[in-house]
């Protein structure tokens, strides 16, 4: 009988679950390794019921305390998260080897806890037990999910000396570990030395490149990956379309879907959405809408992912009809769709549907709002002149004001004109700390618009006096698969001198066309001509002059800026854009102006 029920047991796991009820019902005596293949089964199957049956069923037949038949219920606990379990049989083992200690180090990090997990390795070697391969890959995950740095250089140290250096599983968890705690250079070195690398390795490196901000080292690996002739995950892909839309590389973005398709992933509703929000940061919210159309199952990612691109674009009304249209399919909205439909109704100013929809959030959805929520609130009230309205919502709401609230309030004060309210929202801000030289450089350009310009030199001169710099302005754009970065007054460029006559011709078409540089934002103690040429080598602008004359005639151009786009670049390119008779795209990091036939898509609302 038991040669035959190991036989089943071996085949599947279900057979092994449904086996084990056979056997019980039937009285059979059973083998300690039938057990053992019971327990495999359960931990692989995840079934901690049928996993509990069996342990009750082995203190029965007398193998409670066998060491063999532990380290397999350990296991099954571990497997099955059931963490408070797996303690309670490693406690009670009266032997313990490494590969108990390891099942309970890896179900703790498995589960979350993974202080616990390195207290036990402590404990592990404080008694003499030898680590294996696998004990090592645990403590180093558990050092990666802790961002403890130190610890996983103490794991490596291990690894070294066990002489574990070239295992696979052991290599990739310590690429993870240093891409996760920010230390590139020591991923990329073991990486550089594994003898083979797999799926998992390659995502952490390249994920690990992404979220640190090195966009291109992502995206050379990408490449790299994929002449290994690797399968790779949607993890991998995931990574590598956050670069794109964080860089604005439409062209890199599309060959990505190109391999998204051959993999048949593009219907999946992840990677859907990774791929809707790359086409709108990139700027094609056409090929958004397709992605999304070809989603087997649309769900409240997929339908916010689009509403919030759309909001994005300043194409309000869009976002507002998906909006109504998700409600109608019967999919529930959640926190972030909210943030994505009052972002739409910011974008264009209208305060009375953006009202009824934050009222709707409690009242109709029971969702609570969070400190976006108020923050899009303030942030829509003020812009359209409610600067009362805006404060009430910052002092009256539920939740401690953060530093977006009085940030988008100072803004909302700027456009209107309120110094008084500009400088209070400025002085919560500096208390808070909260995003110092942008607010200094705010405050000091509401005192500027206002010709207070005592006001203007002192907050200068604080911050001088406190050291804060500001954060110099970058603008990005992709000519044939190529990023090229320009920063304010640039001439770093190869081509520079041809950008800088380009512009200069522009400028001349501009005026002629009734352009006039606004002066007003610039420090006043330069001369007036130097401020226009300040003004107009603002790194935006002379991307763009690098975009036109890189590109046909007609192409659209498609800019990526730091920070927010000033009045006078905003002006300058709604001028460009007749001149030339383009479509200009410019992400700034408030939201997308398409700037075509002399107007922009935000009305001048931003
Ligand atoms: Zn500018
Ligand atoms: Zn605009």
């Amino acid at each position: 009988m038991c040669a035959m029920a190991n036989a089943i047991l071996k085949n599947s796991c279900e057979g092994i679950v449904d086996a084990v009820y056979k056997l019980y019902k039937g009285d059979f005596q059973v083998s300690r390794d039938t057990y053992a293949f019971v327990l495999q089964g359960c931990a692989r199957a995840d079934s901690l019921i049928r996993g509990k049956t069996a342990h009750t069923h082995i203190i029965k037949t007398g193998f409670g305390e066998d060491k063999f038949l532990g380290n397999h219920l350990l296991n099954m606990y571990a497997k099955c998260d059931n963490i408070v379990d797996a303690r309670q049989v490693f406690d009670k083992m009266p032997q313990r080897n490494v590969v108990s200690w390891t099942a309970l180090i890896a179900g703790c990090v498995h589960t979350g806890y993974a202080e616990e997990a390195l207290k036990l390795f402590e404990q592990m070697q404080l008694e003499g037990v030898r680590a294996n391969d696998f004990t090592l890959s645990s403590v180093i995950n558990a050092c990666s999910s802790l961002g403890n740095l130190e610890m996983g250089k103490c794991a490596h140290g291990d690894v070294r000396k066990a002489g574990f250096e070239s295992n696979l599983v052991v290599g990739s968890a310590l690429v993870d570990m240093y891409a996760k705690c920010g230390s590139l250079k020591d991923a990329r070195d073991v990486f550089d030395k594994m003898p083979e690398r797999d799926v998992v390795s390659w995502t952490s490196l390249i994920a690990g490149y992404a979220e640190n901000g090195c966009g291109e080292e992502a995206l050379d690996l990408f490449v790299k990956v994929l002449e290994e002739g690797l399968k790779l995950d949607q993890f991998t892909f995931a990574s590598v379309l956050r670069v794109c839309s964080r860089m604005a590389c439409l062209v890199q973005g599309k060959q990505v879907h190109g391999y998204i398709i051959k993999t048949g992933f593009e219907s999946n509703s992840v990677m859907g959405s990774a791929l809707i929000d790359m086409y709108t940061k990139c700027g094609d919210t056409d090929h958004a809408l397709i992605v999304f159309n070809k989603i087997s199952e649309q769900n409240v990612v997929s339908w916010t992912t689009l509403i919030a691109g759309y909001a994005q674009h300043g194409l309000s009304k869009e976002a507002l009809q998906l909006f109504e249209k998700m409600v109608g399919a019967g999919i529930e909205p959640n926190d972030i769709t909210f943030v994505a439909v009052l972002n739409a109704c910011c974008h264009v100013g209208l305060v009375n549907e953006g009202c009824h929809y934050f009222d709707s959030m409690t009242s109709k959805y029971g969702i609570n709002p969070t400190e976006q929520h108020y923050t899009c609130m303030v942030n829509l009230l003020g812009r359209a002149g409610c600067l009362s309205e805006a404060e009430k919502i910052i002092n009256k709401n539920q939740i401690k004001p953060i530093g977006a609230m009085w940030g988008a309030l100072l803004s909302a004060c700027r456009t209107h004109g309120n110094t008084e309210l500009a400088k209070h929202a400025a002085d919560r801000l500096l208390e808070l700390k909260h995003e110092v030289a942008t607010t200094y450089v705010a405050l000091s350009n509401v005192y500027a618009a206002d010709g207070r310009w005592d006001d203007v030199a002192k907050v200068r001169n604080l911050m001088k006096q406190r050291g804060v710099k500001k954060q110099p302005g970058c603008s990005w754009i992709e000519i044939k698969g190529c990023m090229h970065a320009f920063l304010v007054g640039d001439r770093g460029h190869p081509q520079h001198e041809q950008i800088y006559a380009m512009l200069e011709k522009l400028i001349g078409r501009m005026k002629d066309a009734g352009y006039e540089p606004n002066t007003n934002l610039v420090l006043h103690d330069v001369e007036e001509e130097q401020k226009e040429i300040l003004l107009s080598y603002h790194s935006e602008k002379l991307a763009i002059a690098f975009g036109l004359m890189s590109t046909i005639p007609g192409k659209t151009i498609r800019v990526l800026k730091n920070l927010r786009v000033c009045i006078d670049c905003h002006n300058a390119i709604k001028f460009v854009s007749k001149i030339v008779d383009r479509e200009i795209i410019v992400r700034d990091t408030n939201r997308f102006h398409h700037f075509k036939d002399g107007s922009c898509s935000c009305n001048d609302y931003w």
